[in-house]
């Protein structure tokens, strides 16, 4: 089928998502991928930091099949070996003590919502209810989740939200501490805001808001979804802080693009949700699950979120020497591990088409950044090569 059909029939048959990039995407191998037309991209996209593993990783396509011939489905009413598995690993290797599988990062953080208001209305008072979120989030976009998600771009047209949700400033203790009364519930935030721009919180705010959550006896959440899963060169985000939330939502890399949300707990708060107080039809079956332990199994072993401790310092080096050559076209560089923003002087949408066109993928983020996710896999001349096409990309556009 030829391309040019192929985008007609999807500007007529799908609902609209976003503004699409004019290219359908058919095979992927390790950090690269091809389109309809045969031609290579570098992907630092990595599917929205999904892919950690790279695309077609051995392992992961050897369990899918494996699973895939074994059993793909039975529901919870049944125990999961793997779902049982991938829930010790994950606990093993966090704070948590139980975890509630669901299919996305938004059902994960509405998990966490229902469990941290279910939690706080049976230990701090039937008033406990409201939810303080981030300004600049981004936690979801079902109607609790989008709510939550402190900006007005994502709720517009869709009132009447919700009601039990707070903003404070992103990075501002202080506000939060004034926000805080007698009806809170939680907190939810993310440790690096991903979505709204790479935004990194100074090195006292995660120590500040988990005192804060203490004092007031009320659970913080933290949403992982993106940061998680050595993204940022720690297994969890939160481990740079040296302390640990009450509650923590994964989802993206997980599965490495096999659907699936998780929702971690603390034994105290997690036993809460007694038979019949929360449920899914799919979440954690036996394929996402399988995948999820692979996943988390093969992160483990190879040491990547070492790795991408390492690459992301490679990867910003680069990014800032770029900038130190094209000052007025890049204002910063930031990130942790691998996940990196550039704040750019010309708008982002030109820079991510004429770094496309030159065969790199890269995400947008916040106002004008350019965001970078590649998979944790990625080797130093990948990265060296991705920022040399950036470098290429914003002289074409000077001119
Ligand atoms: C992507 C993301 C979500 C939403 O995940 P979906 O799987 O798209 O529902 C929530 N929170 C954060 C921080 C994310 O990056």
């Amino acid at each position: 089928m030829d391309t040019k059909q192929l985008l007609e029939w999807s500007d007529k048959h799908l609902m609209t998502f976003a503004k699409r990039y004019p290219v359908a995407l058919v095979r992927g191998e390790g950090v690269r991928v091809w389109d309809t037309d045969g031609k290579e991209y570098l992907d630092f996209t990595g599917g929205i930091a999904v892919t950690a593993l790279g695309h077609s990783h051995p392992r992961v396509v050897g369990t899918m099949r494996e699973q895939a011939t074994a059993l793909l489905h039975v529901s919870n009413y049944f125990h999961i070996p793997q779902q049982i598995h991938l829930a010790k690993l994950l606990c093993d290797h966090s704070f948590a003590d139980r975890v509630f599988f669901s299919n996305s990062g938004a059902e994960a953080n509405e998990t966490a919502i229902k469990l941290c208001r279910k939690w706080a209305k049976e230990h701090g008072g039937s008033d406990r209810g409201d939810i303080i979120s981030m300004r600049g989030g981004f936690h979801g976009r079902t109607l609790a989740t989008v709510t939550a998600t402190a900006q007005e771009k994502y709720h517009h047209g869709y009132e009447p939200l919700p009601g039990g949700f707070k903003y404070v400033p992103f990075n501002d203790l202080k506000a939060l501490e004034r926000a805080i009364d007698s009806r809170t519930a939680g907190v939810l935030v993310e440790p690096i805001q991903g979505e709204g721009g790479v935004n990194i919180p100074d090195d006292g705010y995660l120590p500040g808001l988990r005192k804060l959550c203490d004092e007031a006896g009320i659970a913080l959440i933290l949403d992982e979804i993106q940061t998680g899963m050595g993204r940022t060169g720690r297994l969890w985000c939160h481990e740079h802080a040296g302390i640990a939330p009450d509650i923590m939502t994964l989802a993206k890399a997980l599965a490495n693009g096999v659907p699936i949300g998780a929702t971690l707990a603390t034994e105290e708060v997690a036993r809460v949700f007694t038979p019949g107080s929360h449920g899914t039809t799919f979440g954690g079956n036996p394929l996402a699950t399988a995948v999820g332990l692979t996943v988390l199994g093969t992160l483990l072993e190879e040491r990547l979120p070492e790795r991408a401790a390492r690459l992301g310092r490679f990867l910003l080096e680069r990014l800032e020497a770029l900038r130190a050559g094209q000052p007025e076209m890049i204002k910063a560089v930031r990130g942790r591990g691998l996940l990196v923003g550039v704040d750019l002087t010309p708008p982002v949408g030109d820079v991510v088409a004429a770094c496309r066109e030159r065969g790199l993928l890269v995400l947008t983020a916040g106002e004008n950044t350019l965001r970078m996710a590649p998979p944790l896999i990625v080797t130093e001349a990948d990265a060296a090569r991705a920022v040399d096409i950036v470098g290429e990309a914003l002289g074409a556009l000077r001119r």
